[in-house]
């Protein structure tokens, strides 16, 4: 992971070093430290190698940089907040190939807009789900998949005040990918609400 410590200094935010995580409130005992720790050390009982657990994996990575935006840049809200609406609320199949697709999208769409700022919710109101509960919690896969799921749905839920944002980059997204090729489209299903 990028030099969080560094990014919140530059983003003005003191780290706490001990008790529970200052950002989603998991029960840490070395605070933030700890939170990024388990979340990049992954979680030993599922395997995000595999592909059918790659959907865990961006979910994962999605909802723990959406509960901790002072430790990342201003535009990972943008691409964190599209990748799981279009996932949660498109239900479209996502891939690496797609990642890096929106991440592209999102330069271009940034260019005449860097100003626009996707202000968080308030911390420790971004979803009652945290790494602790997936580290300690679960104690077979597809307990952890469903745990991640709801993770990932409470935290999306939690922005919701930007979902109208990223609904319109996601669109953009779609129809750009439709226009520029036919393979590995990203197919829009019915919307669902969550
Ligand atoms: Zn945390």
């Amino acid at each position: 992971m990028q030099d969080y410590i560094d990014i919140a200094k530059k983003n003005g935010v003191a780290l706490l070093d001990n008790g529970k995580c200052q950002f989603c409130g998991a029960e840490t005992i070395k605070g933030i430290h700890e939170c990024v720790e388990i979340f990049s050390l992954g979680f030993q009982i599922i395997d995000y190698s595999k592909p059918t657990n790659h959907f865990y994996r961006f979910l994962t990575v999605d909802a723990h940089t959406l509960q901790h935006p002072e430790i990342h840049g201003q535009w990972n809200n943008h691409f964190h907040l599209t990748r799981q609406h279009l996932m949660l609320h498109y239900q479209i199949h996502w891939d690496y190939k797609l990642s890096s697709k929106l991440s592209d999208y999102l330069n271009t769409y940034k260019a005449d807009k860097s100003e626009e700022y996707l202000e968080p919710p308030r911390i420790l109101e971004r979803g009652n789900i945290t790494t602790t509960d997936i580290l300690n919690k679960v104690s077979n896969e597809t307990d952890c998949q469903e745990m991640i799921k709801k993770w990932g749905i409470e935290t999306y839920n939690s922005w919701n005040r930007h979902h109208e944002v990223v609904d319109r980059i996601a669109n953009g997204f779609i129809k750009r990918s439709n226009s520029i090729s036919h393979n590995n489209v990203p197919y829009k299903k019915q919307a669902k609400s969550l």
